[in-house]
């Protein structure tokens, strides 16, 4: 078979990437290396124009990262919607994640307009959530392990409506915000979490269908993956599940 070749978008590496969120694009490159898939990632920061991609990545960061970065991606949100209209894989992690809904109003300052790739909205709470979090797999992503575990770290409450629905239901932890048991969101091939780790690390099963999403986009095909030794993630994940809390 000839070298599958995917292309990876990595949006404002310089300010939303805190937690080891960067991890997740290691990840997902050394997974498709190791099926000899060519993942080449493309950084994207402040002022740069977008080359188009088949999979983006952004990451999580603070109230005052997120203001030039929501500031930026006012300038590129027709081409992210085009693409997300094109069956682009997206993952997006916290601060990321708050930024591809409608808005995010933090504690203190003006509202960041988001460029609503999902239907979401996020208000800053007066309380932090941190800790690890344990969740299930909506029926709508239909994988053999049907859990999520991950970290999480914000004080931004996260309200789903329309189309968007969440990725997963909360069993241990706060999720979206705390009080209606979801965690993330999804609409199209748009995927955003709260859960940093990074993400991926300790969820093989996920990392695997994001890049099988894009090779369907791109190649039209659905075939399998070839199956890795996945030991060492699913004992982390299966850690974070066996967790007395
Ligand atoms: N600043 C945002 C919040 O506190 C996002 C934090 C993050 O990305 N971990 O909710």
């Amino acid at each position: 078979m000839a070298k599958r070749k995917l292309k990876l978008g990595y949006l404002y590496p310089k300010l939303l990437s805190i937690y080891g969120d960067y991890g997740n694009v290691l990840i997902l490159k050394k997974r498709c290396e190791w099926r000899n898939i060519d993942l080449t990632v493309n950084e994207i920061n402040v002022g740069d124009d977008i080359p188009e991609n088949d999979l983006y990545f952004v990451g999580g960061g603070q109230d005052l990262q997120q203001i030039a970065v929501s500031d930026d991606l006012q300038r590129n949100k027709s081409f992210l919607h085009d693409e997300m209209n094109k069956n682009a894989v997206f993952l997006a992690i916290c601060g990321g994640y708050q930024l591809l809904g409608k808005y995010y109003q933090p504690h203190d300052g003006e509202r960041l307009d988001g460029i609503s790739l999902l239907d979401i909205y996020t208000v800053a709470g007066n309380k932090r959530f941190i800790g690890n979090v344990t969740t299930k797999l909506s029926d709508n992503i239909d994988l053999p392990l049907k859990t999520l575990v991950g970290f999480e770290n914000h004080s931004g409450l996260t309200y789903l409506e329309g189309n968007t629905k969440p990725i997963s239901t909360v069993i241990t932890g706060n999720g979206n915000n705390g009080k209606d048991k979801t965690e993330g969101a999804r609409y199209k091939n748009v995927f955003g979490t709260y859960l940093h780790g990074p993400f991926l690390s300790k969820n093989p099963h996920f990392a695997d269908y994001l890049i099988q999403l894009a090779l369907y986009k791109k190649y039209g095909n659905s075939e399998k993956l070839e199956t890795l030794d996945d030991k060492e993630e699913l004992s982390a994940h299966s850690a974070l599940i066996n967790k007395k809390y």
